[in-house]
């Protein structure tokens, strides 16, 4: 079975996490937000709701995109996940937050990369100083080229 989880592994802790966190809400537990919820975990390509419900096709053959489409509006609502709206992409792809971190996206060939260390507390600050609004959530998005692209546009 490919979503397989470790003993001491933190992925089995953040699982945990997430199904507490959701019987604590008394929000229903079924087998396909289990499934979408350690496919989330696992996943670090930033997949889209039709990729995902590709890759669990095979292992739940009765679940329908609108399915997943709706666990990962639960996931949303309780903070576990967010949705990343690129510019010039209609797509949304979704991204497990079970750390904070932030977003590069590839200009040229739309990759989605994670990096952290960034303390984003100062802009969550201004923003707040300047427009008086009470601060819940920041998303950054940073564009750029990714390495890959820049050689291949060095070669043409
Ligand atoms: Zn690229
Ligand atoms: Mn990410």
């Amino acid at each position: 079975m490919a979503l397989h989880f470790y003993d001491n592994d933190p992925k089995q802790a953040a699982y945990n996490h997430v199904l507490a966190h959701l019987k604590e809400k008394h929000i229903r537990i079924t087998e396909t937000r289990k499934a979408v919820i350690a496919y989330m975990i696992n996943a670090h390509h930033h997949p889209s709701a039709e990729q995902i419900y590709r890759d669990l096709l095979p292992q739940y053959p009765s679940m329908s995109l609108a399915t997943v489409y709706n666990n990962l509006k639960v996931l949303i609502d309780e903070g576990l996940v967010a949705e990343l709206k690129l510019s010039n992409d209609n797509t949304a792809y979704f991204d497990f937050m079970g750390d904070e971190h932030l977003h590069i996206v590839c200009e040229s060939c739309g990759k989605i990369t994670d990096f952290v260390d960034a303390d984003i507390s100062p802009i969550k600050e201004e923003a707040k100083e300047q427009t008086g609004y009470e601060i819940t959530r920041a998303q950054l998005l940073i564009y750029g080229l990714c390495p890959e692209c820049q050689k291949r546009e060095k070669k043409t």
